[in-house]
């Protein structure tokens, strides 16, 4: 059953924690757009726009985009009709400055972050399904070659599109992302915990396991109707 829910969700959790798996999920239950600012500097990238381009200097590195460049983009994605009621945020915000920034946005719009569920993985864990990653060019769909693979190999269930690795998904720029994650996004987790938003969820669980859990704290914080 998909219900309508209005709020701004903040996904938290470190790079390969499953964040775009489960907010593919939930943006199909609870009809809120899903903004991924990776997938946002990938778009851009891809129309080879100078954002685009200003982008992938720091995401082949495996560090984070400025702050102001970040945070301009999202203004403007927030800008658009869909996201009038909510949002399922993924990869934003990843700096306390974001957060910060974020709800000086949501303000502006009388509203402020719902929810920002965590997803907890050790880091074993995110290595692995970091090597494991593959994305639909197409839709952007997600698989992991072992633990959600397409039905044919390469092929998107969804659409068909060619499935391709991500050029930052190498094992060196894996680390370096993980060690950009604790030392500048880890600590938005006590900046959510203080203002009593802050919803853990194990994320250690199967796919469907850890979406059961996020859809039932997401229900619970965001009004629902049918
Ligand atoms: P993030 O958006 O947090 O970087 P992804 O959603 O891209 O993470 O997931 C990273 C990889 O792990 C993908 O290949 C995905 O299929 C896989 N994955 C996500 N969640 C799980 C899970 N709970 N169990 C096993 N594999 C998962
Ligand atoms: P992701 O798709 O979330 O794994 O992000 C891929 C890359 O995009 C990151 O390693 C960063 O270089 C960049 N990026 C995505 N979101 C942000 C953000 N909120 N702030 C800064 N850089 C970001």
């Amino acid at each position: 059953m998909s219900t309508s829910a209005s709020g701004y969700i903040v996904l938290l959790g470190a790079p390969g924690a499953g964040k775009g798996t489960q907010a593919e999920r939930l943006e199909k239950d609870i009809e809120l757009p899903h903004i991924a600012t990776g997938d946002l500097f990938r778009a851009a990238l891809k129309q080879q726009t100078e954002l685009g381009k200003l982008a992938q200097s720091y995401m082949d590195r495996g560090v984070l985009v400025p702050d102001d460049v970040t945070i301009a983009m999202v203004k403007e994605r927030f800008g658009q009709a869909d996201a009038s009621r909510g949002a399922i945020l993924d990869g934003f915000p990843r700096t306390v400055e974001q957060a910060v920034a974020l709800d000086s946005i949501l303000a502006e719009r009388g509203a402020g972050v719902t929810i920002a569920p965590y997803i907890k993985v050790s880091t074993d864990t995110l290595l692995a399904r970091l090597a494991g990653r593959w994305v639909c060019r197409g839709c952007g769909a997600v698989y992991h070659m072992l633990y959600s693979p397409p039905a044919r190999e390469g092929v998107c269930d969804s659409c068909g599109g060619e499935l391709y690795q991500r050029s930052d998904d190498t094992p060196e720029t894996h680390l370096k992302r993980i060690q950009v994650y604790l030392e500048e996004t880890a600590p938005l987790i006590e900046f959510y915990r203080d203002r009593g938003l802050l919803a853990e969820v194990d994320g250690e669980q199967d796919i469907e396991g850890v979406y059961a859990d996020l859809l039932r704290l997401v229900r619970g914080a965001t009004q629902s109707s049918s």
